[in-house]
C-alpha cells in the first residue's frame, strides 16, 4: 500500500521548485518527446502526467523500441500512442527496466504483439506476482546489445540498486544515456526497494559512461553534472543516516530528528524522505555499530 500510495504521489506534477505553478488537471499518463538524435527520443512526463517513469524511444528500419518502467494500462496506451505519432512503424520490443515487487497493476498489459526484455531479477518479480504473464519475455543476466536502425542499444544489468535488478539503456555513438529510476534529476526519488550501498556504486558506474545528454527516471533531459549533483545528494544522505546509527538512534528516533537541509529543496523530499529513511536505516544497520 506504501508504495502504491508513493507511485501515486510520483504522479504529481513536475514543475519548477523556484516558483509555485497552478497544479495542472491530472488528464492521465501523458509524456512529451524531445529528439535527442536521429530517431533517438526522451519521453518525459509531461506536466499533471499521471505515468511515474520517463521512458525512451528509439525507432530503427523497421521497429521501434520504447524503455521505461511502471507500465500501467494506461501508461503504455499513451506510450503506444506517442510513438505512433513520431513514427508509422510498429513498437516490437519494451525493456522494462524494473518492477516493483507486489503491484500487478503495473508491468502486466503489455501489447501480445511486442516483446518484453528484462533483467532476470525482473523476470522473477513478474513470474513471482498472482497475475500471469501474457506476453513474450526476453530476459538477461549481464547485458544484451540491439542493433537498431544502425546502431547500437546497450542494455546493461546493473544488479541490485533501485530494485533487485535494473536495466540501464545506453547509445554510445550518441552519448546518450537512460538510467530509468537509478537517477531523479533535481527530485530525491523513491528508494522503498532500494538496495542503498549498491545504489551509490551503480551511480559511479553511470557517471563513468561519460554520458552526454541523460535521461532520468524523472525530471528533464540531463547533463553529467546533474548525475554528479544526485549522487552527491545520495551520499550525503546514507552519510547522515549512518551518523545516526553511529550515535545509536533507533529508526524512531532517526525519523523525527534527521534533517539534510542543503538537499531539503530537492523535489519529493517531504514526501519521499520518511519512507527512504526507513529503507536506507534498516539496511544500513546490519552492517553499521554504534560508537558508543
Ligand atoms: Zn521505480
Amino acid at each position: 500500500m506504501r508504495l502504491l500510495l508513493v507511485l501515486l504521489a510520483l504522479s504529481l506534477p513536475v514543475t519548477s521548485l523556484a516558483a509555485p505553478v497552478a497544479t495542472p488537471q491530472l488528464t492521465g499518463p501523458t509524456f512529451t518527446a524531445t529528439r535527442l538524435t536521429d530517431n533517438v527520443f526522451a519521453l518525459t512526463l509531461s506536466p499533471g502526467s499521471r505515468a511515474t517513469s520517463n521512458a525512451l524511444l528509439v525507432v530503427g528500419d523497421r521497429y521501434a523500441v520504447v524503455a521505461g518502467a511502471h507500465m500501467t494500462r494506461e501508461t503504455i496506451d499513451a506510450l503506444v500512442a506517442r510513438t505512433a505519432a513520431i513514427t508509422p512503424l510498429p513498437i516490437r520490443y519494451f525493456v522494462l527496466t524494473h518492477h516493483h515487487r507486489g503491484y500487478t497493476h503495473i508491468d502486466f498489459d503489455f501489447p501480445p504483439d511486442a516483446e518484453v526484455i528484462m533483467s532476470w531479477q525482473t523476470w522473477q518479480a513478474l513470474a513471482g506476482e498472482t497475475r500471469a504473464i501474457s506476453f513474450p519475455v526476453l530476459f538477461f543476466r549481464d547485458g544484451l546489445t540491439l542493433r537498431i536502425g544502425g546502431r547500437n542499444l546497450v542494455l546493461t544489468n546493473i544488479g541490485p540498486a533501485h530494485t533487485d535488478g535494473d536495466v540501464i539503456a545506453y547509445l554510445p555513438e550518441s552519448k546518450l544515456l537512460f538510467t530509468s529510476d537509478l537517477f531523479y534529476a533535481g527530485g530525491v526519488g523513491y528508494m522503498g526497494d532500494g538496495h542503498m550501498q549498491d545504489w551509490v556504486l551503480a551511480l559511479e558506474f553511470l557517471q563513468s559512461l561519460r554520458a552526454e545528454r541523460i535521461i532520468p527516471g524523472q525530471g528533464p533531459v540531463s547533463r553529467p553534472e546533474d548525475l554528479v549533483e544526485y549522487t552527491r545528494f545520495f551520499r550525503d544522505f546514507l552519510t547522515e543516516i549512518i551518523a545516526h546509527l553511529e550515535r545509536g538512534d533507533s529508526l524512531k528516533q532517526t525519523l523525527k530528528s534527521f534533517r539534510l537541509d542543503r538537499h531539503r529543496s530537492r523535489r519529493g523530499y517531504a514526501e519521499f524522505m520518511p519512507v527512504n529513511i526507513e529503507r536506507a536505516w534498516t539496511q544500513l544497520a546490519e552492517t553499521v555499530t554504534p560508537k558508543r
